[in-house]
């Protein structure tokens, strides 16, 4: 067996994944090197990184998405291996072909896996033959509107219409009625097709009340994998995350061992290496669904680390070394209970319109707070001083706790939230707090609808 060893790993990504990555490799003894575009020079990843290249200038796709300079920037500094982080270039192809032409490492799934989950028909097409339960719907290659409308019809509505290359919560919509249905395609093919330049549309029957849970796995390149439990991520507005835990709530024994097999069904299906997430939607009834296969490090892997006491980002780096899994499916087990609160520079009160500035303050008093460090992670891209700009993604950083059980674990989430202290540039910090404290949250009343449903007493 030959090991993929390497001494320097370039970071691909910013923020605070890119700082998150880097602690790791640096506490396995590897050299750190981190990539920016213009409006990153004095940023807290380069600043932390050992070595820094920069890629070109402030726009995504001239920087962080460009395929050529970032592999020009591991040749020129010497990196064995690159991790992609999440977003950016963590689930392209293309990206993970060049590096094996390069010689170089991608710390992730072969290019075959990107591409098996790459487009929701396809995978839902190769989950369906791995025995993973499916939203009842339909994904197939004929487009016609006749026999579109004809398959929502026979799901009965409401349905979802969803971009078979969506992604982001981008490209779906909920047809409520078979009058409706001609007028909801149109739009969401434009959609699509000005967000991804495809118009392919998979239809699901919507579900009014499903819980958002997904399960962690992992897989070595010797054909061990194992599922590190769920999370439900069920807070989300517009689709996307907000509050996660693990955890999830009211899991039996039974249920958790179901969606974990038909996890690594999936995984296995399509030859998987490395870290990745299936999600699911829950039904009220216990029934489960097959959505998506990510196929990177998620944002919110830290409350799976939290309750298994494992360092994921060390797992996926040893993976890509060649290593095995360092523990058994029977080795891994739940202790307490994790949430993590999303920071995004972002106003509320203005429908959640990004904001920039300078951060003139940012810190956490864990000391002063009564909080156990043990028990509270900040992970963050930035720090006093640091400007926040619209060129990214507005998160800021994510607030990370554990307790014993989960109302311990949401009085120290509650606490944590208090003791930030950030200034200069306007947060949802009082978002998540009204989140953190609503009686609903608390006991655990989950459905994807969550913050749609308490608007009045959220906003
Ligand atoms: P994306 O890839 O754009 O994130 P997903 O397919 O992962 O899209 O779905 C995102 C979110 O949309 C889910 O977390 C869930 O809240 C909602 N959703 C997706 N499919 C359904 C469905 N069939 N019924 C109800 N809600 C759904």
């Amino acid at each position: 067996m030959s090991l993929n060893t390497f001494d320097t790993l370039l970071v691909a990504n910013r923020g605070e994944i890119a700082c998150r990555v880097m602690r790791t490799a640096r506490a396995m003894g590897l050299r750190t090197v981190a990539v920016y575009s213009d409006a990153d020079a004095n940023a807290r990843h380069v600043r932390e990184a050992d070595e820094a290249i920069r890629l070109g200038p402030a726009a995504a796709r001239e920087s962080y998405l460009k395929v050529e300079a970032v592999v020009e920037a591991a040749q020129r500094s010497g990196a064995g291996a690159i991790h992609p982080g999440y977003g950016f270039l963590s689930e392209n192809g293309a990206f993970v072909e060049a590096l094996d032409q390069a010689g170089i490492v991608f710390v992730g799934p072969p290019a075959s896996a990107i591409a098996a989950m790459g487009d929701k028909s396809a995978a839902k097409a190769r989950m369906a033959n791995a025995g993973v339960p499916l939203v009842p719907g339909y994904h197939g290659d004929d487009q016609d509107d006749a026999l579109l409308k004809a398959e929502a019809d026979k799901i009965g509505y409401p349905v979802l219409l969803k971009a078979s290359a969506g992604g982001g919560g981008k490209g779906m919509r909920v047809v409520e009625s078979a009058a409706n249905f001609q007028a909801a395609l149109d739009g969401c093919r434009r959609e699509s097709q000005a967000a991804f330049g495809d118009q392919r549309m998979l239809i699901e029957k919507y579900l009014t009340q499903p819980r958002h849970v997904e399960v962690q796995v992992f897989c070595d390149s010797l054909g061990n994998g194992v599922y590190l439990f769920e999370r439900d991520c069920s807070v989300q507005r517009r689709h996307q995350k907000v509050l996660e835990e693990a955890p999830a709530p009211g899991m039996t024994a039974a249920l958790r061992r179901e969606m974990g097999e038909a996890a690594m069904r999936a995984a296995k299906e399509i030859g998987y290496v490395g870290a990745g997430t299936v999600e699911f939607l829950l039904d009220i009834d216990g029934s489960f669904f097959f959505m998506e296969m990510n196929t990177r490090l998620q944002v919110e892997h830290p409350v799976t680390e939290m309750i298994t006491g494992q360092d994921l980002v060390e797992w996926q780096l040893r993976v890509a070394m060649g290593e095995a899994l360092p523990l058994t499916q029977e080795e891994l087990t739940i202790t307490g209970h994790s949430f993590e609160a999303r920071l995004y520079a972002e106003d509320p009160e203005q429908d959640f319109l990004p904001a920039t500035g300078t951060l003139t303050r940012f810190a956490m008093d864990l000391e002063g707070a009564g909080l156990d460090p043990e028990r509270v992670r900040l992970d963050s891209g930035v720090e006093t001083g640091d400007a926040v700009s619209m060129h990214y993604d507005p998160m800021l950083a994510k607030l990370i706790v554990h307790g014993n059980d989960r109302a311990q674990a949401l009085a120290t989430l509650n606490r944590a939230l208090a003791a930030l202290d950030v200034q200069g540039v306007v947060t949802n910090r009082a978002f998540l707090q009204r989140l953190a404290t609503h009686p609903a949250f608390r006991d655990a009343e989950l459905d994807t609808r969550f913050i749609e449903k308490h608007e009045e007493t959220l906003f």
